[in-house]
This record gives structure tokens, C-alpha cells and sequence, in this order.
């Protein structure tokens, strides 16, 4: 799961991972707010109505949901479901909020909170996506710093500085992950009981 605050550079950073980690699925999760240009739906998100979105959310098909700068996001936990138990990655980019209950339900998960360089950076970069109107633009830089503030609830912070580095670590640290001692049980299964020379 990867987290960070509005214009920290996540799509890249999660596109470029995704790009690099053979195997690794993107869950896409559904929202209420309109398509940007260029995003596709069932691709970026499944783009739904407010009506659909009360229906899933009653059906019970989310995860978890949140509501972010006025619209409606929720992660449909179908998919993850079945990748998890297929022994697939899933990578979930969701908000803070979201983020705090799915490590309630997923224990076992993998949290990373992606922070930019600096907060002037920030600005730049929200500024340059020229995606927002004014009153939007300022919105998301005011919920920004609370959104780092909760950060601090991840179990990895990662500055995303450099593309390029920012992945580079968060292949780390999930390689690191998948060699702890407590995913990796059943290796010592094996010599238990094996004392003595054939
Ligand atoms: P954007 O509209 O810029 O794509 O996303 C706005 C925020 O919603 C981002 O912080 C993104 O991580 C978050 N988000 C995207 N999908 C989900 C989701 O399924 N659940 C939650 N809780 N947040 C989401």
C-alpha cells in the first residue's frame, strides 16, 4: 500500500514499480469524480455515479472507502481477495484515511507513505498539473499537511525526490519483507526433526 499527499508524485512512482515488478497487480478502485483527460475507465479508476457508488458501498463490495476532496473513492475488495489468496502482490494507492482501516483488516500488509521533497515542491507540483481550479488547488494543499501528519502511522517513509530512487527503495523494502522470519515459516518446517546424517 502506498500513501503520500496530493501532488507527491504517486501515479509515477506506482506506475514505474508497477512497470518493474513483473507478477504485481494495481487494484483500481471506484470513484465518483470525473474522468481527467486521458484517464480511462476500468483502467486509472472505475468511474461510477454517486447512486452506483451507494449500491456497491451497500453490497458490501468495498474494502474499505473514504471521501476525498468531495467525491467518493472505495477500494472493491473482490479483486484483492482473489490476487491474495492466489499468492499475487496487489498495490493499493489510496488516501490516508483509507490506508488506516485497511491496516486494521490487513495486518500483514505492506505500508509505505511517500513524502515529496519539500513543501514548496509540493506546491510546484500541484500547481503544474493545472487539473484543479482554484478553490480545488487550494483545498488539497491545505489538507496536505494533516495528510503527512498521519503518515507518520505507516511502517516506511520513502522521499520521493527521484523517481528512479523512490522505486529502487520500495523494491527494497519489499524484498526485505518478503524475507522476514514470520512469512517464512514453513522454510524452517523442513529441518525439523532432521538431526541426524543420512
Ligand atoms: P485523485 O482524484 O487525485 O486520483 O485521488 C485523490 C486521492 O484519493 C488520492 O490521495 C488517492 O490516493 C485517493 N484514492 C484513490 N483511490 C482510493 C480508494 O479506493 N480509497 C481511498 N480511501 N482513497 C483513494
Amino acid at each position: 500500500m502506498i500513501s503520500g499527499a496530493s501532488g507527491t508524485g504517486k501515479g509515477t512512482v506506482c506506475q514505474k514499480l508497477l512497470d518493474e515488478s513483473p507478477g504485481m497487480v494495481y487494484s483500481i478502485s471506484a470513484t465518483t469524480r470525473q474522468p481527467r483527460k486521458g484517464e480511462v475507465d476500468g483502467r486509472e479508476y472505475f468511474f461510477i455515479t454517486v447512486e452506483q457508488f451507494k449500491s456497491w458501498l451497500a453490497e458490501e463490495k468495498f474494502l474499505e472507502h473514504a471521501e476525498v476532496f468531495g467525491n467518493f473513492y472505495g477500494t472493491p475488495a473482490h479483486k484483492i481477495e482473489e490476487c491474495l489468496s492466489s499468492g499475487i502482490d496487489v498495490l493499493l494507492e489510496i488516501d490516508v484515511q483509507g490506508a488506516l482501516n485497511v491496516m486494521k483488516k490487513c495486518p500483514d500488509g505492506i505500508y509505505i507513505f511517500l513524502l515529496p521533497p519539500s513543501f514548496d515542491e509540493l506546491c510546484n507540483r500541484i500547481k503544474k498539473r493545472g487539473t484543479e481550479s482554484p478553490e480545488g488547488l487550494q483545498r488539497r494543499l491545505a489538507s496536505s499537511t494533516n495528510e503527512i501528519a498521519v503518515g507518520k502511522n505507516y511502517q516506511y517513509v520513502v522521499v520521493n525526490d527521484s523517481v528512479d530512487d523512490a522505486v529502487k527503495k520500495i523494491k527494497s523494502i519489499i524484498a526485505a519483507e518478503r524475507c522476514k522470519v514470520n512469512r517464512n515459516l514453513n522454510d524452517f518446517e523442513k529441518y525439523k526433526g532432521e538431526e541426524s546424517l543420512n
